[in-house]
């Protein structure tokens, strides 16, 4: 079959395969889609609404740990248990200590519950948390539009080189790096390994392969591969933590640290401290991060969550999937150019991989009605965004609801305590290192 391209408007021009029934007009197989409001204004309005109440948590926590740091002086507000959820490590903890024992932590219950929530809606509705509700997709969303504004006004050969600088650099690490962290994780080096002469040796080996992603003819290398070599960071460190936290502790250990260890009780009072006094190197990393995402979509999500490499291995199980109707197809390439994950949506007819966001936004910008859409798996029925939307909110509302009605939500530990112990951070109880930590 022969391309051609065919002028749709003033404004746009669109590739079609030619054949007799579709080449001048797409409302033969499918009509065209009036858009009023849309899948994305619609995602946009729930990732604000996540945002704020993820701000107004922050506030909240920061209020109450001032009036603590007070010694119970000035304005209270009451700790919200929803600051757990900034606790990854206790998440996981709580996730073991819960299989292991049946039970629920008391010290950091909502932490769990919002976990175990998001990994129920990665096994129900894909990484749809990731791009309708996650606050760090949703700032890093904003950035990469942002950069597109710049972008799109360059030369397509520069944008390009611009946009894929960072995933070659992140390809570069990951080579490096990825081979290490896995051999820690078979206990065949340890940290000792980087003070070893070896590990000296090592570098010219490292500094080749940083460099290989950018010197390697793109026919032979392409930017598709680095890619992929870059998004293995994120499952390195999924990796990583499910070793040192899920398969390294043992319950009874779980125990002894939600039972008596001081440093577990103040664990959200150290965190919001580190954010709030973020060292120098904490800072740049910080603004590294920001930076790269103006001009890589989804930098942090697609090769670093940690959280985003979980959702995306529950969600091959998932029962909802992008679907992709060839007959109605005018393979005009609009999906694949919207997709922030860069799948290749037009040759796909089902988009089954981890990567998907379930964002809609290839569905939204497919100009032919019923070309493409969020289907139940095995079944030919739609699933509108505001349905989707709709049990993926309420998915969420329900289950941490029912854990606080049931009393599995709020923490055991009094205001009081927390006003006892913010006196005292400073004492070396409320640090642990390599799994040593102090009891009481
Ligand atoms: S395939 Fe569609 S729904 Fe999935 S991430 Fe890409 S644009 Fe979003
Ligand atoms: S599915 Fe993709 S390629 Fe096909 S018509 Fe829709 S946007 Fe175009």
């Amino acid at each position: 079959m022969e391309e051609v391209k065919q002028w749709y408007s003033t404004t746009e021009t669109i590739k079609v395969t030619k054949s007799a029934d579709i080449c001048f007009d797409t409302t033969k197989r499918g009509q065209r889609k009036r858009k009023k409001f849309t899948s994305q204004k619609l995602r946009w309005s729930v990732q604000i609404a996540f945002l704020i109440l993820v701000i107004v948590i922050g506030w909240q926590f920061y209020t109450f740990v001032a009036y603590c740091e007070a010694g119970g002086k000035g304005f209270y507000l009451p700790r919200p248990p929803g600051v757990e959820s900034f606790l990854p490590i206790s998440a996981l903890m709580g996730t073991k200590y819960f299989f292991g024992t049946g039970k629920i932590n008391d010290i950091h219950p909502a932490g769990f519950v919002i976990f175990g929530t998001l990994l129920l809606m990665a096994v129900f509705f894909r990484r749809g948390f990731c791009s309708w509700m996650c606050p760090v997709g949703t700032i890093s969303e904003w950035e990469w539009k942002l950069g597109d504004l710049f972008l799109n006004k360059l030369p397509r050969r520069v944008s390009s080189l611009i946009r894929n600088i960072p995933t070659r650099f992140t390809a570069g690490l990951s080579l490096v790096f990825t081979p290490i962290i896995i051999l820690m994780l078979l206990e065949v080096i340890t940290m000792e390994f980087f003070k070893s002469p070896f590990f000296r040796e090592l570098i010219p080996a490292f500094i080749v392969a940083m460099i290989l992603p950018f010197a390697v003819p793109r026919k032979y290398w392409s930017d598709k591969v680095n890619d992929c070599i870059a998004r293995a960071w994120k499952y390195s460190i999924l990796a990583f933590f499910l070793q040192m936290v899920v398969i390294k502790i043992p319950v009874e250990q779980l125990e002894v640290l939600y039972e008596r260890a001081p440093f577990m009780r103040v664990a959200d009072i150290k965190m919001l401290k580190f954010f709030v006094n973020l060292s120098g190197i904490g800072l740049v990393v910080v603004l590294v991060f920001l930076m790269l995402s103006v001009v890589s979509k989804n930098f942090w999500c697609r090769f670093f969550c940690p959280y985003g490499a979980i959702l995306g291995i529950l969600a091959y199980i998932s029962p909802f999937t992008i679907t992709r109707d060839k007959e109605k197809c005018i393979d005009c390439g609009k999906c694949t150019k919207a997709c922030p994950s860069y799948i290749v949506v037009e040759k796909k007819d089902h988009v089954l991989t981890h990567e998907c966001l379930a964002c809609y936004d290839c569905v939204n910008v497919c100009p032919v009605n019923g070309a493409l859409d969020m289907k139940l798996a095995g079944k030919r029925k739609k699933i509108n965004y505001w349905l989707y939307a709709a049990m993926l909110v309420g998915f969420f509302i329900i289950l941490t609801n029912t854990a606080r009605v049931t009393g599995h939500w709020y923490t055991k530990i009094s205001d009081t305590e927390f006003i006892l112990r913010s006196a005292e951070l400073d004492n070396p109880k409320y640090t642990h290192k390599e799994g040593k930590f102090e009891t009481e």
